[in-house]
């Protein structure tokens, strides 16, 4: 091999091999798990995501520790939930992580909510009766069509601090709205024979998933949203689900079944207590896996 050969040929080489090299991954750092894997699927091997609260816990209440501010320091982009669900400690987080990428209006900023059209948005007087979420519902993500509106905004958020990137983005997340598109048919319609049926919640999270499967949430579990069982309002809830033949609890996993388990041994309600967020359960890796977990457990507990 002549040396101009042999120069051609390395030049080559590296142009294989750089932009593999080349790019820093992009720094995202999420409050909850779903946003995490929904930019996972969109980012690819162009991000390093990371999720504050774990699946498998209770996305309202966090411990603020300190290894928290240090991966926030160090991110490129912050993504919440937003309507208040992570009140209680991001606010103390962000000014903790010294990061001016990541403050309110800037692009490392990321609200979700500001891309889906919030359900019961309340007036004021109901934060004064305990209701934990005053501006609006913040368990969105539990509707799939509010998941593709959340993959679209995270896409465009990562095209504009990732240029580079922009085909990878846009093309991922083409993917993941046909894999989407397949998999919405298929829920609709296993759920179909569960349209117009009174279901109780345990907490007022399953609105959006409701509303997207045509299922009636007549009560819930909790007294008032955050407010633990009362045994008058547990009463109360055991003769409304007899009054309306009410068939699932519908519940995560990470609350105490105590309640729901002793309203089911008293009425002829089955409890489903389900992941709401990806890493829930084992098996539930990607946002896809969610539904399906969540659709496979509601089809079992409504049979009989
Ligand atoms: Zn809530």
């Amino acid at each position: 091999m002549t040396p101009r050969l042999l120069l051609f040929a390395a030049s080559l080489l590296l142009e294989i091999l750089v932009p593999e090299m080349a790019f820093a991954k992009l720094i995202v750092v999420t409050t909850t798990e779903d946003p995490a894997a929904l930019t996972r699927a969109i980012g690819g091997e162009r991000v390093e995501v990371t999720a504050l609260a774990k699946g498998y816990q209770d996305p309202h209440f966090l411990d603020a520790k300190p290894s928290y501010m240090v991966l926030l320091h160090k991110a490129d982009l912050v993504e919440l939930i937003g309507l208040e669900l992570e009140a209680g400690y991001l606010g103390a987080l962000l000014s903790g992580a010294r990061n001016d990428a990541l403050m309110p209006g800037r692009q490392g900023y990321l609200d979700l909510s500001q891309t889906i059209q919030p359900l019961e948005v309340a007036n004021g007087a109901d934060r004064a009766q305990g209701d934990i979420h005053p501006n609006g519902n913040p368990h969105y993500w539990l509707d799939p069509e509010n998941g593709r509106l959340m993959a679209r905004a995270i896409a465009a958020r990562l095209v504009a601090l990732d240029p580079d990137g922009k085909a990878t983005y846009n093309g991922n997340l083409a993917a993941f709205e046909t894999a989407l598109t397949a998999k919405q048919a298929d829920w609709e319609q296993r759920m179909a024979s569960l349209r117009g049926a009174p279901i109780v919640t345990y907490h007022r999270s399953w609105s959006y998933f409701a509303a997207r499967y045509g299922l009636t949430v007549v009560g819930f579990v909790e007294p008032k949203p955050g407010v633990p069982p009362a045994p008058m309002h547990t009463l109360e809830l055991i003769k409304l689900i007899e009054a309306q033949k009410v068939k699932v609890i519908l519940m995560e996993a990470f609350y105490d079944r105590r309640v729901p388990d002793l309203i089911a041994q008293k009425t002829p309600v089955h409890v489903a207590a389900v992941p709401n967020s990806v890493g829930g359960e084992e098996q539930v890796h990607t946002y896809l896996d969610l539904f399906e977990t969540i659709v496979t457990t509601l089809e079992r507990q409504s049979r009989n």
